[in-house]
């Protein structure tokens, strides 16, 4: 939809063009700041026209730019060592959109708007992503997804603060994973969504989105018991509620797919 109350749309080419004003929102595939108003904003910075390399491969791991499409990581050949890559796949398609939407929508995009069905929170979440966000006096720091997410449209991503890529690293790409989602009709938002990781200590890592109102990462130092993992799941207590499910039915599947996880896992 146009965008009545911007007076411009700002291409930036480099770090110094990244300020940002008190009305000003960094643009990337602009998939959702154009589907709706954005009373509060006259200026769009543009992050496509920095030229990030989509995906970087180092020996700690894979950087995944901010600017990153869908369509991008979703299309990348087979990478040595990740084991846990068709879950790239399992969480795009997890996205309520067509395909289309993959050419465009970025990796931070995604977790920036911080909806509880972010596809792209699901994974970087999962993977124990951490995130490396440029502060506005020129620094940089870092911080967990799982953490940066904060809830229902909210992060802990500052004014002026940008998402500049998000890290994986090889240890955890290396590990085995499991993905179960539920949504009420067969093309719906995802109602719950939970990702299980064995990690290299014989612990899992359980991942709930999409029920709950953010990101939860629960940590196991060994395979739990069907009760222990109930307990930890029924220890939530931020069901979401809107018309894609209701607090208790997504606290049962989310209970129901966590299980699933579990013996997938075992
Ligand atoms: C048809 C349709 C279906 C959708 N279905 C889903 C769904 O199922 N699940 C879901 O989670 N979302 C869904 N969305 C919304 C979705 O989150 C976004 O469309 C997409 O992921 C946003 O990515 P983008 O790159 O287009 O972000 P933009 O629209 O460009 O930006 C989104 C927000 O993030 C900010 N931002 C972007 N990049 C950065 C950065 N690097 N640093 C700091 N801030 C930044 C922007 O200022 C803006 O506030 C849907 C949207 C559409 C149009």
């Amino acid at each position: 939809m146009d965008l009545t109350s911007l007076d411009r749309i700002r291409a930036a080419h480099d770090r110094t063009e990244l300020a940002l004003g008190p009305r000003s929102a960094p643009l990337a595939g602009g998939t959702w700041l154009f589907s709706e108003p954005q009373p509060g904003l006259e200026e769009l910075v543009d992050l496509t026209t920095l030229g990030w390399p989509s995906v970087e491969q180092t020996a700690d791991g894979l950087t995944l730019a901010a600017t990153c499409t869908i369509r991008s990581l979703a299309d990348l050949p087979p990478v040595p060592g990740w084991r846990s890559q068709h879950l790239v796949q399992q969480c795009a398609r997890s996205l309520v959109a067509s395909e289309k939407i993959w050419d465009w929508a970025t990796v931070g995009g995604n977790i920036c708007v911080a909806l509880p069905a972010g596809a792209l929170t699901t994974l970087a979440v999962a993977l124990d992503a951490t995130a490396l966000v440029w502060t506005p006096d020129g620094g940089e720091r870092r911080e967990p997804v799982a953490s940066l997410v904060t809830g229902v449209r909210t992060t802990s991503v500052g004014p002026g603060e940008v998402l500049r890529s998000v890290e994986l690293s090889a240890e955890v790409l290396a590990q085995p994973v499991a993905f179960r989602r539920i949504a009420l009709t067969r093309h719906g938002r995802s109602g719950a969504i939970v990702v299980g990781r064995r990690d290299d200590a014989g612990g899992l890592v359980v991942t709930l989105t999409a029920g709950v109102t953010h990101p939860h990462r629960l940590a196991f130092p060994t395979l739990p018991t069907p009760d222990e993992l109930a307990a930890a799941v029924d220890a939530v207590e931020d069901w979401y509620d809107d018309p894609h499910g209701s607090p208790d039915w997504r606290r049962a599947m989310t209970l129901r797919l966590a299980e699933q996880v579990r013996e997938e896992l075992a």
